[in-house]
């Protein structure tokens, strides 16, 4: 069966009790909810401007993103993974 991520989350929300059942922890389903997190593309924070192009910075780390160019940019954070969307400013 194919779920999108947020099929996932509502999944993993909704039914914790029966997930820990199971016999996965609390802790490993917490892991797994920040990975799905992490799946889910968030919008770039704006960082300033740097010869003449706009800088964006990781909305989840804060590190800086890559964006030497308009198109070139990394669709996942360098440092911490995260997913990112950048259709939000075209
Ligand atoms: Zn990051």
């Amino acid at each position: 069966m194919n779920y999108t991520i947020d099929e996932v989350k509502n999944i993993l929300a909704s039914k914790k009790s029966q997930i820990c059942n199971l016999g996965i922890s609390h802790t490993v389903l917490t892991v797994i909810q920040d990975l799905l997190e992490y799946q889910t593309p968030k919008n770039p924070l704006p960082n300033g401007t740097h010869k003449g192009f706009n800088n964006y910075c990781c909305p989840s780390c804060k590190r800086p993103l890559s964006t030497m160019c308009e198109d070139f940019q990394m669709p996942y954070c360098e440092n911490c993974g995260q997913k990112i969307n950048w259709n939000m400013k075209r």
